[in-house]
């Protein structure tokens, strides 16, 4: 399908942060976010190789993912970074802005701020891992990690399934407040507890943190656990115990990140498990492979976060903003 005169007339969309916040919700991003992965796994979308430097300057990390979806006709890049002074001057650490393209002509199509999808686009990712693998009578949801993503994970994995008490763990356990509210704003009872007793309750654990070793042990795991560990995106960074994806069915958004900056890339260092052994969701979303298949196996999705999300994310966001009239746009 061409879109080229189409956008030849309409000239560039910006949409603002302001209005991505106020017209993207998180059943739009989990539609987007499990159809890419779909994609993925059928090959018709794929992520370029991502680019990701320290640039010596304000110890910024900068970088770019971007990737093509040729059914979605999406085609761009999310450009931005870490930037760890931002907190002093009352703006956030992760910068990030999408760009898109026209798969037509190489236009520039639309400017959407990403920061907030960023942060939906996330939680949709550990939302749809716990929709396909998480046991349906799953009670209680263990949060490990309370940042700046950590509401957003809460909010779209409640939505998954009947929780009845949300149990967590922070290294600052001050910080849990903030979601702690959000139990309380859906009456939901909520503890801070150990790490130990968090897996002692959890059916679902969601790890969201920046930590750089094994927060979790693996004997402390119960069977039929789903856990989604979704901090590690960097060489080095590790959230749980390498065993554990050797006990585990392993799951993951794409392959080669989760082997090489995801959650496995220590059980794979180890020789603990093969790439072999890891299961893209999406074969599991186009029912090409098995997700759960008993109510004790322990499941745990590798959350990388790709390119792809962002530009899913984005390209929805700019459609809708186009539709109720909140997208300006200007001609380069
Ligand atoms: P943040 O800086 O707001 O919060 C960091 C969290 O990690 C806090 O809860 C902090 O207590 C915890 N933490 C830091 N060091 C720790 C340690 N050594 N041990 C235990 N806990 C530790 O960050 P955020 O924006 O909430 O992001 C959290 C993580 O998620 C980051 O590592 C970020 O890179 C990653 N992330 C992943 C994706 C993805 O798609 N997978 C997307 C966005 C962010």
């Amino acid at each position: 399908m061409s879109h080229s005169n189409q956008n030849d007339n309409k000239g560039v969309t910006v949409v603002s942060e302001a209005v991505c916040q106020q017209i993207m919700g998180r059943a739009d991003a989990f539609t987007a976010v499990e159809n890419v992965f779909s994609a993925m796994a059928k090959d018709t979308a794929y992520n370029f190789p991502v680019i990701r430097e320290a640039i010596g300057h304000a110890d910024a990390l900068y970088g770019f993912k971007s990737g093509f979806d040729r059914v979605g006709m999406v085609l761009g890049l999310k450009s931005g970074g870490y930037w760890p002074g931002n907190i002093d001057k009352g703006i956030t650490n992760h910068q990030s802005t999408v760009i898109l393209f026209d798969p037509d002509t190489g236009k520039l199509k639309a400017l959407v701020g990403g920061n907030y999808l960023t942060a939906i686009r996330t939680a949709a990712s550990s939302a749809v891992s716990i929709a396909h693998l998480a046991r349906k009578d799953a009670k209680v949801l263990g949060m490990v990690g309370a940042g700046h993503q950590s509401t957003f994970q809460l909010r779209a994995a409640l939505e998954q399934r009947n929780f009845e008490k949300v149990v967590a763990w922070n290294k600052e356990p001050e910080k849990l407040t903030a979601l702690a509210v959000i139990c309380e704003e859906l009456s939901l009872p909520f503890e801070s507890v150990s790490r130990e007793s968090l897996c002692a309750q959890a059916d679902v654990i969601i790890t969201i943190t920046s930590a750089f070793e094994a927060l979790i042990d693996q004997s402390w795991i119960k069977p039929g656990t789903h856990i989604a560990c979704m901090g590690t995106d960097t060489k080095g960074k590790q959230e749980v115990d390498a065993h554990l994806l050797a006990k585990a069915r392993v799951f993951t958004d794409e392959l080669a990140q989760s082997t090489t900056i995801g959650e496995a890339q220590h059980a794979i260092a180890e020789g603990l498990i093969n790439q072999a052994d890891i299961i893209p969701i999406g074969d599991v979303i186009n029912g090409t492979k098995a997700g759960r298949t008993s109510d004790d196996e322990i499941t745990l999705f590798d959350g990388t976060g790709v390119g792809l999300q962002d530009l899913a994310v984005a390209s929805v966001a700019s459609e809708l903003a186009e539709a109720k009239g909140l997208a300006t746009c200007f001609n380069l």
